[in-house]
């Protein structure tokens, strides 16, 4: 077999992993997929981003390892571009590269008082409680009664959900254990989740919706009343559905004692108040206004409404991280591309949120990366003239490895995660959970580093 292509995927969430099984099926040329990860663990956010107890969704990553077996695939974990290697030195030693790099920040709310103590975004508190390692030493105050999870969409459902289901149901799960410590000492009796607009502009799914109504010991409540007094001629069938289970799981009698999960439509907060953390927060009730194209907008009633809460997770989307030297739109937050070529660049390829904004669940990445992987084999394909001097030298994927290693002399290979994953599972058994999660860097280092064989050249 002679390698025709040798590709570089920076990231290794769904997007990258999806990228590289497409690259692999190429057969004219065939592609070498390198896939680097600054992280010394793979599967981005289905191991840090998809809640704990959607193991449902988690096993997508047996997915990831069947790919990663791949003979003309390798993983690299703890090689950071624009830290261990610039876009310049991969540029120069790969034919192509593919940024699949997601959302990795937050969109802000923009009123006073969002700096306090107490007012987190929900990237934070997902990575917090999935043991994402830049995140073990969050604080989450939930010494208060009262919660507030702003937005409505399925990583609102998400962050609500985390903040009351009960920790006999939650430590189970692969939630990290100082997540599960936290939370075990949570005084939350109630969390508040907000939407600026009506139920019928929730962006949440309707399973993500049917779930809130199956939390051990919670009550959900649907405010204010008359709000789902909306005839559903002419709604698009999700909308339909989900109205339909807000309205069953809205009749249920209330139970005394429970916790309660309180989804108020048409308010945004428009002041976070507090001497040093949060202490209340200040909403304004909206009406729904039609703009223009029809679309049902959230317009400031002028009314007034104050709460008392001691933390405000916002859950208001994610939003792309600019890479030095490419183009970036601050507006959309993504970079933007033809049908997935980095727009003015040659050889620069982007898949997933960071190409098309954080939307679409972890299939959307399928269709995704093939749109991508079509362009990238158009441009790079035979008789295009645009590969890198060596294409096809056998000994290629071996001086990429060497190279690697003198970058990053800690660099996580297969083995080290296999390690990594094999410790974790190890200590999950013997707690009847899927794994234990280490969450500190230097402790999935230090897991790794037994089975890494230091400067090694992988064949
Ligand atoms: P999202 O679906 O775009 O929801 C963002 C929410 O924030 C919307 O309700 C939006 O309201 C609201 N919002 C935006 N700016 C606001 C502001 N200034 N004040 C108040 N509200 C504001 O994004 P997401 O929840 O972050 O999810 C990202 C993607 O991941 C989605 O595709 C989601 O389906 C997916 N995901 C899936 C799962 C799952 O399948 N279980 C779990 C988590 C995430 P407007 O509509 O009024 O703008």
């Amino acid at each position: 077999m002679v390698d025709a292509l040798h590709v570089a995927v920076v990231g290794s969430g769904p997007s990258g992993f999806y990228a590289a099984d497409t690259l692999l099926a190429a057969d004219d040329p065939v592609v070498r997929v390198d896939v680097l990860e600054r992280l010394p663990t793979p599967w981005g956010l289905v191991r840090s981003g998809v809640a704990p107890d959607h193991p449902k969704i988690k096993s997508v990553a047996d997915t990831f390892d069947q790919i990663a077996e791949h003979e003309r695939f390798r993983w690299y974990g703890n090689v950071d571009l624009g830290v261990d290697v610039t876009r310049k030195e991969l540029l120069q030693r790969y034919d192509a590269v593919i940024y699949a790099l997601g959302a990795q920040s937050d969109r802000h709310l923009e009123v006073p008082g969002e700096q306090l103590l107490g007012s987190v975004a929900a990237t934070d508190v997902v990575g917090w409680y999935n043991g994402h390692p830049h995140y073990p030493d969050l604080e989450l105050p939930l010494h208060g009664e009262r919660a507030v999870v702003v937005g409505n969409g399925n990583v609102a459902l998400d962050v609500a959900r985390m903040l009351c289901t009960p920790v006999a149901d939650l430590n189970r799960t692969d939630i990290a254990d100082h997540a599960l410590e936290v939370l075990s000492r949570s005084s939350v009796r109630e969390v508040l989740v907000l939407g600026r607009r009506g139920p019928a502009q929730a962006t949440w799914t309707t399973l993500e919706l049917r779930e809130l109504g199956d939390i051990d010991g919670v009550d959900v409540v649907v405010e204010p009343p008359g709000v789902l007094d909306i005839a559903d001629d002419g709604l698009p069938p999700l909308v339909r559905r989900n109205l339909a289970s807000l309205r069953t799981i809205a009749d249920r009698p209330l139970r005394a004692g429970t916790r309660r999960l309180v989804l108020r439509f048409l308010r945004s907060p428009v002041a976070l108040r507090g001497s040093g953390h949060v202490e209340q927060v200040e909403l304004a009730c909206n009406d729904l206004v039609a703009d223009d194209a029809g679309r049902l907008l959230a317009r400031d009633s002028g009314a007034r409404e104050v709460i008392d809460a001691g933390l405000v997770v916002r859950a208001v989307g994610y939003v792309g991280v600019p890479v030095e030297g490419l183009p970036f739109d601050p507006v959309a937050g993504h970079i933007p591309h033809d049908e997935g070529r980095v727009v003015g660049h040659e050889r620069e390829y982007v898949v997933g949120w960071i190409k098309r904004g954080p939307t679409g669940v972890i299939g959307t990445n399928k269709k995704d990366a093939r749109e991508t992987v079509r362009r990238l084999l158009a441009d790079l394909g035979p008789g295009s003239g645009s590969r890198l001097d060596g294409a096809g030298d056998g000994d290629r994927p071996a001086r990429l490895a060497a190279w690697l290693h003198t970058k990053q002399p800690e660099l996580v290979t297969d083995a080290g995660w296999h390690a990594i994953d094999t410790a974790e599972r190890l200590a999950g058994e013997a707690q009847e959970r899927p794994r234990v999660k280490l969450v500190h860097t230097s402790d999935l280092l230090a897991a790794a580093r037994g089975a890494e064989e230091p400067g090694r050249a992988e064949p």
